[in-house]
């Protein structure tokens, strides 16, 4: 691995930590753990002997992804700009709630899933984010917000930022444990939720591995002749493939299974549509989130009118479908679902 792509001490567990360190007293492995989960730098770790500070800083970064610009939105939300050490820039939202905050972060830089109305895929996939990237988005926030490891200022995290999470499984399932780490954050897995465009087999290998949080499937569709228009892993994967994955995933971890349909003008928003979809649904212990379509700028899809919604949400309703409509937040400053994008420094248009 070349230099400036070495992992960072946020990509390390407590116990690897520890078998890193194993030259030193234990508590030290504990001191550089807790620094890290505190998204500290290296500079700031002054109850650590400088041997040590020399030793790790040879091997690992101190911090994973910094936050380069915040974007604050009439409703609270704010937009993260977070720049990688190689110099690629994702994006994160952070969302108030009543109950605690919420952080979207990304999975990829990039993405190559290309669903029509999405902006992540536009320049297809530049790479994987590692585990530790992944959790540094969160540290980065929680400390932004005046948060603790103990009090931490975010509660519940979704991954539905760029990037299809089970597109790149292992630092994704990996990201999982860290977080949830007991000495760590420790957010519990109940509160968070993956997103999924329907990669049917590592639904399955998710459902298996214990690792159950809220499983979200974006279907935005009620027939594969809808859905492969709009999304080209529909070729692949059929809908009712999908659909059993999703009951495999309930049957396996008890969890209700979130269903992501965003309406589209012309497309997918018809009452008729929502007959099909509850027909497809009937029987299955789901909820189905409705989102009106974020506008992206490159697409030409449009999302629909206020009838349109209310009438796609009573044939559901009508149908036994339990259903919401998602308030759309940040969409003043581009943070809405849809409108992540990935970003390079120095490059046109970045900021
Ligand atoms: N790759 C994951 C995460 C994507 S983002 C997935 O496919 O689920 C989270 C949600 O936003 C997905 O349901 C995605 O389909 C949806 N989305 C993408 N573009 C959108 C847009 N322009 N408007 C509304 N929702 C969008």
């Amino acid at each position: 691995m070349s230099d400036e792509k070495k992992l960072s001490l946020q990509d390390l567990s407590e116990k690897k930590i520890a078998e890193i360190l194993s030259g030193y007293p234990s508590f030290r492995a504990q001191q550089v753990y807790l620094a890290a989960m505190q998204y500290k730098e290296y500079s700031q770790m002054t109850n650590l002997p400088k041997d040590i500070i020399a030793f790790l800083a040879e091997r690992y970064d101190d911090i994973a992804v910094r936050i380069q610009k915040v974007f604050e939105g009439k409703d609270g939300t704010e937009k993260y700009l977070f720049l990688l050490r190689d110099g690629n820039m994702i994006e994160g939202v952070f969302m108030p709630h009543g109950y605690g905050n919420t952080i979207c972060i990304s999975t990829q830089v990039g993405c190559r899933m290309g669903c029509a109305f999405c902006a992540s895929t536009l320049n297809g996939l530049v790479r994987n984010l590692t585990a530790g990237e992944m959790l540094g988005q969160v540290l980065a926030v929680n400390a932004r917000h005046g948060g603790t490891l103990k009090k931490r200022a975010i509660t519940n995290i979704v991954l539905m930022g760029s990037g299809e999470p089970l597109d790149n499984y292992e630092e994704v399932t990996e990201f999982l444990r860290l977080v949830s780490a007991e000495n760590g954050i420790n957010i519990s897995l109940r509160n968070i939720s993956l997103s999924t465009c329907g990669l049917v087999d590592k639904i399955k290998e998710l459902a298996d591995s214990g690792l159950s949080v809220t499983l979200t499937v974006s279907l935005h569709a009620p027939t594969d002749e809808i859905r492969e228009r709009i999304m080209p892993v529909d070729k692949k994967y059929r809908i009712a493939e999908v659909l059993d994955a999703a009951r495999y995933y309930f049957a396996k971890t008890g969890r209700r299974v979130v269903i992501e349909y965003s309406l589209i003008d012309g497309v997918n928003s018809k009452v008729r549509d929502a007959k099909k979809l509850s027909g497809l649904l009937r029987g299955f212990s789901c909820h189905v989130n409705l989102i009106n379509l974020n506008k992206v700028k490159e697409r030409k899809l449009n999302g629909v009118d206020k009838r349109t919604v209310e009438a796609f949400m009573a044939a559901l309703t009508e149908g036994g479908i339990s259903n919401t409509l998602r308030r759309s937040m940040g969409n003043d400053i581009g943070g809405a679902c849809g409108q992540l994008r990935r970003k390079y420094v120095g490059e046109e248009g970045t900021y």
